[in-house]
């Protein structure tokens, strides 16, 4: 085991939220700050939207007059702002528990084993992901091979090895209409796509700028349960006796905070939103203890969870001054 070393702030998540947090901390004159992330890279959910040519941008910069980005060159603007720093980031290092009394945050990575450090102010700023099939309830029948989530997918696109010709996207948000976009652009089909809602969760506005690049069919059923169908490969799914046919299917599930470690180190998270209880400083129920981005709920765009970050450093910075 390693360390012990203290620092002044320590932040989990080198997403928006972190990195925004982080540069408002530095700029404000703190120099001893940590941040860790499981990723290898810098960026959070946006490093994983690959930039293509002909591809959909999906991330505004509001802040720059209002147009949209590819996710990776989002991450490399939060990564060109740390480099300019001396902020200390780990790569590759899972938190995996927190101390809350202690404020101490114990995380693992390949190089320097298990590693426990501390310091006067932590920052949870893990994001939220898309609940799983069994969160989702609704889901029954076969677990075959091609029925993935949209991060899986967004992986396999970076890596140029989209599988799915004729998609099925399940869950009609924001994310959904992306992931049929990109699927389109790779060369599939337009997707089906089915909810247990009457109507698309993703705003009208959205899906017209989707319409671009693809017109996927939305079908919306008023059911708790729908059957995935394949043995081997999916093949399509069952939906109040209505079967689509497809050969893959992408889950596009609602977002969800990544809360798991406040509950670990008995910081209060509210059941069954998993949503941090936080008072309007974005403090948590432990003194020292904050949280910003989308881990405090709902669906937020990268630039708002960058600017919540810095308005949660401010509360960050007033606590360390009285400390
Ligand atoms: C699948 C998906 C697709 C999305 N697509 C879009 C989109 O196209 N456009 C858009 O505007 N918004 C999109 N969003 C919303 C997106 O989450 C926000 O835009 C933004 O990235 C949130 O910033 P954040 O910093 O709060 O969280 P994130 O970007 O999620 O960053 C959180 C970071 O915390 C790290 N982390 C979490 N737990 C741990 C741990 N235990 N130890 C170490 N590190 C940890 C993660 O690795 C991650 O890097 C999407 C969200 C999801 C889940």
């Amino acid at each position: 085991m390693n360390s012990n070393k203290d620092y002044k702030a320590i932040i989990i998540g080198a997403g928006p939220a972190g990195i925004g947090a982080a540069m408002k901390l530095y700029k404000s004159g703190v120099k001893s700050i940590l941040v860790v992330d499981r990723n290898d890279r810098i960026g959070g959910i946006p490093s994983f939207y690959k930039k293509k040519k002909g591809g959909v941008r999906t991330f505004m910069r509001w802040s720059r007059g209002g147009y949209p980005v590819f996710g990776e060159d989002f991450a490399k603007w939060l990564e060109s702002l740390i480099s300019e720093t001396d902020i200390e980031v780990k790569l590759d290092s899972q938190v995996l528990e927190i101390d809350a009394k202690k404020k101490s945050v114990t995380f693992v990575n390949p190089k320097d084993g298990k590693v426990i450090v501390s310091a006067d102010a932590i920052v949870m700023a893990s994001g939220s992901r898309e609940e799983n099939i069994a969160e989702r309830k609704w889901l029954a029948g076969a677990r075959p091979s091609r029925v993935m989530y949209t991060k899986q997918l967004l992986n396999l696109d970076r890596n140029d090895l989209l599988p799915i010709k004729k998609p099925l996207i399940i869950g009609s948000d924001t994310i959904a209409y992306a992931a049929a976009a990109k699927l389109k652009v790779a060369g599939a089909a337009d997707a089906i796509i089915v909810d247990n809602r009457s109507n698309p969760t993703c705003p009208i506005h959205e899906r017209l700028y989707f319409r671009f690049w693809t017109n996927p069919s939305f079908h919306g059923f008023n059911v708790d349960t729908m059957e995935i169908k394949g043995k081997e490969s999916a093949t399509g799914v069952l939906v109040n006796g209505k079967h689509f046919d497809c050969d893959g299917i992408v889950i596009s599930g609602e977002l969800i905070p990544n809360s798991e470690l406040a509950l670990i180190g008995d910081i209060k998270i509210d059941i069954p939103s998993r949503v941090p209880v936080v008072n309007k400083d974005h403090q948590l129920s432990e003194s020292g203890w904050f949280a910003a981005g989308n881990i405090l709920g709902g669906f937020h765009g990268a630039e708002w969870c960058y600017f919540n970050g810095k308005k949660t450093a401010g509360s960050v910075l007033k606590y360390i001054s009285k400390s």
